[in-house]
């Protein structure tokens, strides 16, 4: 009975052309890697895919500070944290972000959790419980939508970044509890939530705001401190969820809040509670993430992502201006998630195939992960992008551009 069911639902998947393949590396991310195909040979492609948007898995500062953490700690922590697992690694990068958002949450102090996944299905299912109302993106990430799904509260889900239509809900509730939450970066569309407007709704309606900063941390604001610092906000309000797997190389995510908040989380996050804490050796190279993260080092690198932004920015609008009848859009995104939407979903994945066949890895995003109708490439930028690699990008993109415009004439 199982398998046949499973064969005839994974059979599903192969005839709407949905099945997801996992691909095996022979190389760190770098922006190169070396990528098996399924015929077994292996390849370098130029990726553009991945999060690693400062470059930092692959510094070399990094990889000594792993080593030195694991010739100082050993291997892992050994029990969960309220058990023992909770060492002064732990400690050093929790009070090194407590006191990194002091400025934007007053006395703010951090939580450390395994990845950003659990951060956030902690944080919804502990302060979600059935007095409270959750209102939620409809553009927001997996995690948060699945947090909210297990979460006790009643969950009330806006329109994308439609603060008119969040105020209304937010009037009409009679929950004792408010919590609005949000990414900060949209992952499919790397446009900015309006958190300026979301915060005043917050403290209008005596409603926390959870911001989700995955692919803002590391990436915006003059130190890296993500989207509260580039746009300067400050409230006891704010819940903040920043991940260390992307922008900052490694693994792992916090949660800052005030005081109180955490104090709460750390009685009651059951993932927190009952899960085994991360290896210290791994809180020890976060924190030699976080440092270069703040530091010179940081900022240059910031300051080189911004200019392959630009780059592909100018490059694309170019091309799609002289193509106008391909109907190609590049979304309005200054973050380094940028999506060319094509618009059909054959189009789409037929572009991203032709650009692995030129050696670049460039996702094609479907329905139902974008709406219907805006299948897209999901362009990614890191620090680590020469000039020249982005330009290669936009070149394979003409001569795709050229040979679309043919078939449409
Ligand atoms: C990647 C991501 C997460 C999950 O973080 P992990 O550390 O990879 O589990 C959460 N939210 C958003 C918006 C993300 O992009």
């Amino acid at each position: 009975m199982w398998f046949e069911h499973l064969r005839q639902r994974l059979d599903g998947l192969d005839a709407r052309d949905l099945r997801r393949r996992l691909r095996v590396a022979d190389s760190g991310t770098a922006p190169r890697q070396r990528v098996r195909d399924p015929q077994g040979g292996a390849r370098e492609l130029l990726m553009f895919c991945g999060n690693d948007y400062l470059g930092l898995a692959a510094h070399p500062a990094i990889a000594e500070a792993l080593a030195e953490g694991a010739r100082r700690w050993g291997g892992g922590s050994g029990a969960s944290p309220l058990v023992s697992g909770h060492s002064a690694a732990h400690a050093a990068v929790a009070a090194w972000l407590g006191e990194a958002f002091a400025g934007h949450i007053p006395r703010a102090r951090a939580l450390g959790f395994c990845t950003g996944y659990m951060a956030n299905l902690g944080v919804l299912t502990a302060l979600g419980d059935a007095e409270v109302e959750l209102f939620c993106d409809q553009l927001n990430h997996a995690s948060l939508i699945d947090g909210a799904r297990l979460a006790r509260a009643r969950v009330s889900v806006y329109p994308h970044a439609d603060t008119a239509a969040l105020a209304a809900r937010l009037a009409a509730s009679t929950a004792a509890r408010k919590l609005i939450a949000t990414d900060s970066v949209f992952s499919m569309d790397g446009d900015i939530a309006p958190l300026r407007e979301l915060l005043a709704l917050a403290e209008a309606h005596d409603a926390l705001l959870m911001v989700d900063d995955a692919h803002g941390f590391g990436v915006l604001g003059e130190d890296g401190l993500g989207a509260l610092q580039l746009l300067d906000l400050r409230s006891p309000r704010l819940v903040l969820m920043g991940t260390l797997g992307k922008a900052a190389g490694l693994a792992g995510a916090f949660v800052v809040a005030q005081d109180r908040v955490i104090e709460f989380l750390l009685q009651s996050a059951r993932n927190y509670i009952f899960s085994t804490a991360a290896p210290p050796l791994l809180e020890h190279a976060v924190l030699a993430s976080l440092r270069l993260i703040q530091g010179p080092e940081g900022r240059r690198r910031r300051a080189a992502l911004r200019e392959r932004v630009a780059q592909w920015r100018a490059g694309a609008q170019a091309l799609l201006a002289r193509h106008p009848g391909l109907g190609w859009r590049l979304i309005d995104s200054h973050t380094p998630v940028q999506a060319l939407v094509v618009g059909g979903n054959a189009p789409a994945m037929a572009l991203s195939a032709r650009l692995e066949a030129e050696g670049l890895r460039v996702p094609g995003i479907r329905p139902p992960t974008v709406p219907t109708g805006s299948a897209r490439l999901r362009v990614t930028l890191c620090a680590s992008h020469a000039p020249e690699d982005v330009d290669q990008l936009l070149h394979a993109l003409e001569r795709a551009a050229l040979s679309a415009a043919l078939e449409v004439a």
